[in-house]
């Protein structure tokens, strides 16, 4: 069958261009004919990923900043903890774009299009792409556009929601090697609330101001929690504000599908192929991980939909359970997460969180939370799959 690229893959952002990418490295790969389109050009810093993981991956040279000690405070839990097997790490969107298209720019075989995709079919063994344009036919469409996402409500989805303001300060007042995960000493009006603070050298750092809630704030509530947290909390008067960034992650309990019009020709990736942790919104390993599977089975000549193991389905119900416990508002997260650091080593926490722990440490996690509601939502969440499998 004869078709315009072997890969289309729609949507260039984190999913689209880490599969690229992968592609690309690829010795047996590298020559496919590969067309990439997106509606916009990628290459403001328009976002910060922050992930931990084991070692170092392909993106290692482009980590803004990492470390290996980070605290978590609650207004009943203080906890600094130094990591032994992962390092929590930051990369810059601007410096992932850049990377990965300065790369794919060396090879004659990648196109870029800036065209709005409109929709995309299967039809006689080729995936087509419809664009505003044009069509064009590929064996594989790889998909990470917001077309064909499930339906998201105030039922079934949370919002995570953050302003994130860099800032330099006047003198040094950060540790650069310590970065707070999670500093929950904040009214808990509006749903689960708290900030991060990532400094990247003693006068700069990231301070995120983040929410779990159905609904985001207005843009000076944001703002006006931030200057504060800053002048009372951190104790900085003087500064200034390098960049900001505002951001909503959907943590969902909706059914996110692999494919497309059930075509194993058009498959989902990213956020869209439901990658995004239902109960943390971390993406970006998880893409990770998605994209260096896809690219195996491509090299071996199999088709990239990639079956979810039963590990992976019990993490799911993890997740679900405790998006279902925050959505029904028994128990607040800001009691969860302070038990769960309260019993946990913080590592155990974030392998659980990565769907990496051993059985002994999910037993643990399992039991420092409050038995009732999570029992509940953990029943309810496996009824309601059997139903929609049924
Ligand atoms: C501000 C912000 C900060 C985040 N921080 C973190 C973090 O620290 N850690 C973490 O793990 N996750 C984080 N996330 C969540 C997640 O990692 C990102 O949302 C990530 O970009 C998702 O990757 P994606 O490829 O699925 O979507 P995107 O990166 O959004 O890419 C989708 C692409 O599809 C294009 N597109 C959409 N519709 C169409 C169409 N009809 N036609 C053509 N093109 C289209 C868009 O222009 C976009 O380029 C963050 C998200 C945001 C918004």
């Amino acid at each position: 069958m004869k078709v315009d690229y072997d890969y289309i893959i729609a949507g260039s952002g984190l999913a689209g261009l880490s599969l690229l990418y992968r592609l690309l490295l690829d010795k047996d790969l590298q020559k496919k004919t590969i067309l990439v389109v997106d509606k916009v050009k990628k290459s403001d810093n328009d976002r910060t990923w922050c992930y931990w993981e084991e070692g170092e991956s392909i993106f290692e040279g482009i980590v803004r900043h990492k470390w290996a000690t980070l605290q978590f405070f609650s207004p009943e839990v203080a906890k600094t903890f130094t990591l032994k097997k992962y390092r929590y790490k930051m990369i810059q969107a601007g410096d992932f774009y850049r990377l990965v298209m300065e790369y794919a720019a060396t090879f004659e075989n990648v196109t870029f299009k800036r065209e709005a995709i409109l929709d995309m079919n299967e039809k006689d063994g080729q995936s087509i792409l419809i664009t505003e344009n044009k069509q064009y036919t590929g064996r594989y469409i790889f998909n990470s556009t917001t077309l064909f996402l499930p339906e998201m409500n105030t039922q079934n989805t949370l919002l995570q929601h953050f302003m994130g303001w860099f800032i330099k300060a006047d003198s040094p007042v950060f540790d650069e090697k310590i970065g707070t995960l999670m500093d929950f000493r904040l009214e808990q009006q509006h749903g689960v609330t708290f900030m991060y603070v990532l400094p990247t050298s003693s006068t700069e750092a990231l301070i995120e101001f983040t929410l779990f809630s159905e609904s985001t704030l207005e843009k000076e509530a944001y703002n006006f929690t931030l200057k504060d947290y800053i002048s009372s909390e951190l104790g900085i008067k003087n500064y200034k504000i390098l960049h900001k960034e505002f951001g909503v992650i959907p943590m969902s309990l909706a059914q996110f599908s692999k494919t497309i019009k059930n075509s194993e020709r058009i498959v989902n990736i990213g956020t869209a192929g439901g990658f995004t942790k239902a109960s943390t919104g971390y993406t970006f390993q998880f893409v990770q991980k998605n994209v260096s599977q896809i690219v195996e089975r491509l090299k071996f000549q199999k088709p990239p939909v990639v079956d979810d193991s039963w590990k992976s389905k019990k993490y799911a119900w993890y997740d679900r359970t405790l998006l279902d416990v925050l959505l029904s508002k028994k128990v607040t997260g800001r009691y969860i997460f302070e038990s769960l650091f309260r019993k946990n080593s913080p590592e155990k926490i974030l392998s659980f969180l990565d769907n990496d722990s051993n059985f002994w440490e999910e037993f643990k996690i399992r039991n420092s939370v409050p038995l009732l509601p999570f029992m509940f939502s953990g029943i309810k969440q496996l009824l309601l799959k059997k139903e929609t499998k049924d």
